[in-house]
């Protein structure tokens, strides 16, 4: 540690913020932030980096940093020691489990965290508290994109690299805005289509810069997805440019899918999704004359009522026309947080172990139990959304949540308060005192990234080791560790003294990760799942059939959610994500004051037509009034937006300006994914402008 005060230290990293996976080196000096490295080594990046990867480290530093655990005192938190924090922790815990059974106890995982603290994490719900009742966030943005592929191909994952985005002839962008949440990958999309030719197509109801760039815009009225990408395959089939050698060697339900498409003509689509015929045979044609095609998606698409059917059309259609397992093809769900991908791959989600392995399955069941020593629950647990309505009725009692914004990042935030203040006990683990931990009786103070040893998986697959170049800060410890203390003072015995141990286990355990070893991600080296006994990547999926027990893919009809008739005093349709500075709702890059000072607060998008009418400019104070809550913003009039569709991007630092006091309840029928894209609002113009 002395060393580490007196001289300047290099250590490879990899980004804490999005899922684009990118690495560099790391230079500090004592506790300060020098500067950040990328490399031409760099598997994902190479040279590159983005704003947030370049300067947003310096929260790690900041003085809001959880330093000492807390305890509830009525109203207010006094710092604690760990001894008596855990203390209290097990006599709470193991008092709900005892007095109401292992299914009163919920456990929300971590995106930002590594790959071994989500596998302890569920481990530790399932072996030492007994319950499936284990989720992470991406049940709020990509779980619809992870069914949709495992419904037709059978993975819930990238299908190829981004590499193979930037060779493929044609990219289409759904409901996504990679200039802003992916800014790494859209630079290399940007790349292939300014020089080398790559055709883009770009649908999303807000102008965002690929849409500007591309060379067709699609503009479909919200939530109408399905409808234009089932009337463009029904079109291509209708030609009969689908690829028959593939859908006969490699897919079943050709024709029952056929036959589902049959109410998807051009017509209903230019009536329902407000596209024009010609803008549907264009993207038809377009398909069709490209000799490899990559679809690209995001919330846009998942975050709907109907999701996964979305995702799911999305991989009917790279079905139909043989756009799979050959470079540059494929489906791309771009992964949110630098780990979403690794906290639903390491068994953070209800119903699957490590590696989408069925907690129901026998077999499966069986080989765990083996290796932890215990008996294990055969049924799937609650998800997160169910969680929260199951405090609602009781039959959760007490949480434990890490690195998660919860009361923040849920849709309708004032109900998920109300029921977070419901809690008998609720433990908060995190870097800042965030708006969850609020609602806490024990906060924890963990440690990020830079200061501790892990791997992160990418929206690729990619998993790449990240090592430590900080010490913790004041009495703060890395997740893993906590995890294994909460863990042993509720009865564990376990001893990881690093996370590479915590690896092997996993890949002891979980096939999809055999052949991964920390010695194996050494320096610049990753490794791409699934990972063979030898070591060896699989970059390409499906190249040996699809995943399903005889190798071929399926076509699964799926219907249109209709969008909802809002009442007429909710006029105007709010869309909603990110933007390039700040990290989705902003609990790291507000706490930089490299990023802050640059985008100190948010903003609503309003279209210039609907300016004119409400007569407002640029600057206007406003409220939006939903069914559900409402919020206070600052206008900013552009022509990003359209007519009555407005914009506002998610982070933010006061309460009062967050979009989720208007989202409602409603999810995605399939995986419970809040229909955060499917509000309506209406907007009043406040006198003090
Ligand atoms: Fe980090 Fe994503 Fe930016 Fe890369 S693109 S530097 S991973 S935030």
């Amino acid at each position: 540690a002395s060393m580490r005060k007196s001289r300047i230290e290099k250590t490879k990293t990899v980004c804490t913020y999005c899922g684009v996976g990118c690495s560099f080196e790391v230079w500090t000096k004592g506790r300060d932030i020098l500067k950040i490295e990328p490399s031409v080594d760099a598997p994902v990046n190479g040279v590159s980096t983005c704003i947030k990867g370049k300067w947003g480290w310096d929260f790690v530093n900041s003085e809001e940093r959880l330093t000492k655990p807390l305890i509830r005192q009525g109203d207010r938190f006094v710092e604690s020691s760990w001894d008596e924090a855990l203390s209290l922790i097990a006599e709470k815990l193991g008092g709900i489990r005892d007095q109401h059974g292992s299914d009163a106890l919920a456990y929300i995982a971590s995106s930002k965290c590594s790959n071994e603290e989500n596998y302890i994490f569920q481990k530790f719900a399932r072996s030492i508290m007994g319950t499936n009742n284990v989720d992470n966030c991406s049940r709020y943005c990509q779980s619809p994109a992870t069914s949709g592929l495992m419904r037709t191909v059978g993975l819930g994952g990238d299908t190829g690299t981004i590499q193979d985005i930037q060779q493929a002839e044609l990219v289409l962008i759904v409901g996504a805005n990679p200039a802003e949440s992916h800014p790494v990958l859209a630079t290399r999309v940007k790349r292939a289509h300014k020089l080398h030719g790559q055709k883009l197509i770009v649908s999303d109801i807000r102008k965002n810069e690929m849409a500007e760039r591309a060379d067709l815009h699609l503009h479909p009225k919200p939530s109408s997805d399905l409808v234009w990408l089932s009337a463009v395959t029904k079109y291509i089939i209708d030609q009969g440019w689908e690829n028959r050698e593939f859908l006969d060697q490699h897919v079943e339900g050709f024709d029952a899918y056929r036959e589902s498409l049959a109410p998807y003509t051009l017509e209903y689509a230019e009536e329902n999704s407000g596209l024009s015929r010609e803008e549907l045979i264009r993207t038809a044609e377009m398909i069709h004359q490209s000799g490899s095609t990559c679809i690209l998606w995001a919330m846009g698409v998942t975050q709907h009522r109907g999701g996964t059917d979305t995702s799911t059309a999305i991989c009917n259609l790279l079905l139909t026309t043989g756009n799979f397992a050959r470079p540059g093809t494929g489906a791309y769900p771009l992964r949110g947080h630098n780990n979403v991908q690794g906290a639903c791959d390491f068994g953070t989600m209800p119903n699957f172990f490590p590696g989408y392995e069925k907690v129901s399955d026998d077999a499966v069941r069986s080989r765990y139990e083996q290796a932890w020593g215990v008996k294990l629950p055969d049924q799937p647990g609650l998800d997160n959304h169910q969680m929260v309505d199951a405090i609602e009725d009781g039959r959760i009692k007490g949480m434990y949540l890490f690195g998660e914004e919860m009361a923040f990042v849920d849709s309708n935030s004032n109900f998920v308060e109300e029921m977070f203040a419901k809690l008998d006990f609720f433990v908060v683990q995190d870097i800042f005192f965030s708006r969850t931990a609020q609602f806490a009786d024990v906060v924890l103070p963990a440690s990020p990234s830079l200061e501790k040893d892990g791997t992160f998986t990418n929206t690729e697959r990619r998993i790449q080791r990240f090592h430590q170049a900080l010490e913790p800060l004041g009495d703060s410890r890395p997740d893993w560790r906590i995890i294994q203390d909460v863990a042993n003072a509720l009865g564990a015995n376990w001893n990881y003294r690093h996370p590479s141990e915590i690896m092997d286990e996993a890949a002891s355990l979980a096939p999809m990760f055999a052949g991964v070893s920390y010695e194996r991600l050494e320096g610049w080296s990753s490794q791409v799942w699934p990972v063979k006994p030898d070591g060896s990547s699989t970059e390409l999926l499906y190249t040996d059939g699809f995943a399903f027990p005889d190798g071929k893919a399926r076509l699964y009809p799926v219907d249109w959610t209709l969008p909802f008739e809002p009442e007429a005093e909710y006029d105007l349709h709010l869309n909603n994500g990110r933007l390039l500075e700040h990290f989705h709702e902003g609990n790291m890059t507000y706490q930089s004051e490299n990023i802050r000072h640059k985008v100190p607060s948010t903003w609503l998008e309003v279209s210039p037509e609907l300016a004119a009418e409400r007569g407002i400019e640029t600057g206007a104070k406003v409220r939006l009034v939903s069914p559900f809550g409402a919020v206070k913003l600052s206008v900013v009039v552009t022509d990003r937006v359209r007519g009555k569709e407005l914009y506002l991007p998610m982070n933010t630092q006061h309460a009062s300006e967050a979009v989720n006091r208007l989202t409602s309840s409603h999810t995605d029928k399939v995986t419970h994914t809040p229909s955060y894209k499917e509000i309506n609002v209406r907007m009043e113009v406040l006198e003090d402008r």
